[in-house]
């Protein structure tokens, strides 16, 4: 807290009270749910992360109040709920019971509509400091459409001037005791305003118009549920893109005699080698295919195949090198994990230096490369000791964009 934009704190009040009865059906709309979390979650949460946001107080309707607690609050942790309060037959009657129950020496309070589940969240410390200078302050956005006044079937009449026409927003920010006197003297006037930056407009005090997000859509029919869906989606999409990638590979190489027995780059002596094009090293193979499978990058045979005379007899790790420079333009490695399946030789002996090889070609420490042996128990191709099959798993991490270079 080192300016006193920081400092600035204020008991924020939530009317959720009311029916939506223009959405139709039974629930009522600030229970309804985006993304598996009824609206009145999300806008808790958003609310609740606001560093300006001193304690929440949230309005419903009575017969709600129940539900709230055992549905929304424990849905909640973290967010900082004073407490529950009962509303009124109208929004403006919600918020004056909320108000009239704020400690007295809170010195601000915002409201923020129970249905506005995508307010930004640096929004609540703006319009704060608005009313800080003039004591109530609202969020607005410019209308961008032509208006025009109609009958049921015609417009009528000139367009009506966009300029100075504002579409009025929540969050709203108010000194506490300007705003209970707005409350108390419409009360006892009988009067009611849309929302209560016009109220407080009755005591002659203009609110300063802070510009909001065309974002904070406000959830009224239900055409603008799924687009609070999408607008969800987009924004955690941002903020946690899909990082990690995983990419299987699999290889299997017939044995012939009168070849060398190569794996994860290293010579197993044994009776039998891999017959191949290359040195034949499914290990290898495999690992390349579980890398390019998880960088979406295609197989081995598409960048090294095996018609290409350049590739007879090649050393697999110059493969494998090849393929950890494609992949680590975009992805860092996380981990290796295979199976080399092979009823002859006992392959265990040579796992610590295949993996120490394997590591030293893939850039990454040894704990992170592992490799298991398996026989086929009598069983099939590999029982029989015909071929030698391998099954690699590749993990990827996106590497941020500050740090590609090249
Ligand atoms: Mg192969």
């Amino acid at each position: 807290m080192d300016s006193v934009f920081d400092a600035l704190l204020a008991e924020v009040i939530v009317p959720a009270a009311g029916t939506g009865s223009r959405l139709g059906g039974s629930t009522k709309k600030t229970y309804l749910r985006i993304e598996g979390e009824p609206l009145l979650v999300h806008t808790l949460r958003r609310l609740g992360t606001s560093p300006s946001c001193a304690g929440i107080w949230v309005v419903v309707a009575s017969e709600d109040i129940g539900f709230c607690e055992s549905e929304i609050l424990p849905r909640c942790a973290g967010v900082p709920i004073r407490r529950i309060v009962s509303g009124g037959a109208t929004r403006q009657e919600s918020v004056l019971r909320a108000l009239q129950q704020i400690p007295s020496d809170a010195e601000y309070v915002v409201v923020h509509d129970g249905a506005r589940p995508l307010v930004p969240t640096d929004l609540v410390a703006r319009v704060l400091n608005q009313a800080r200078t003039s004591g109530a302050a609202t969020t607005a956005v410019p209308a961008k459409d032509t208006l025009r006044r109609g009958s049921n079937e015609h417009v009528t009449g000139d367009p009506v001037p966009r300029e100075n026409l504002w579409r009025i927003q929540t969050p709203q920010a108010f000194r506490r005791d300007l705003l209970l006197r707005a409350h108390e003297q419409a009360r006892s006037e009988g009067t009611q305003a849309t929302d209560d930056a016009a109220l407080v407009e009755r005591l002659g005090v203009a609110a300063r118009l802070v510009m909001g997000d065309e974002r904070n859509i406000k959830i009224t029919t239900p055409d603008d549920l799924p687009l609070a869906t999408a607008l969800l989606r987009a924004e955690q999409a941002d903020a946690c893109p899909v990082a990690i990638r995983t990419g299987l590979g699999y290889d299997v190489h017939r044995l012939a005699e009168g070849r060398r027995l190569i794996l994860g780059g290293c010579e197993v002596p044994h009776t039998h080698g891999l017959l191949g094009h290359s040195d034949a090293d499914a290990l290898a193979h495999a690992i390349c295919d579980a890398l390019l499978g998880a960088a979406g990058l295609g197989d081995i045979g598409t960048h090294f195949p095996d018609t290409d005379p350049a590739y007879h007899g090649a050393d697999s790790m110059v493969l494998l090198a090849r393929t950890v420079d494609l992949v680590s333009r975009r992805f860092r490695i996380v981990n290796i994990d295979s199976t080399v399946k092979a009823e002859a030789p006992k392959l265990n002996p040579h796992i610590g230096r295949i993996r120490e090889r394997l590591a030293d070609v893939l850039g990454i420490d040894i704990e992170r490369v592992n490799v298991k042996a398996k026989t086929g128990e009598r069983m099939g191709p590999v029982g029989e000791r015909l071929a030698i099959e391998t099954e690699a798993i590749a993990t990827l991490e996106l590497r941020r964009a500050d740090d590609i270079s090249g």
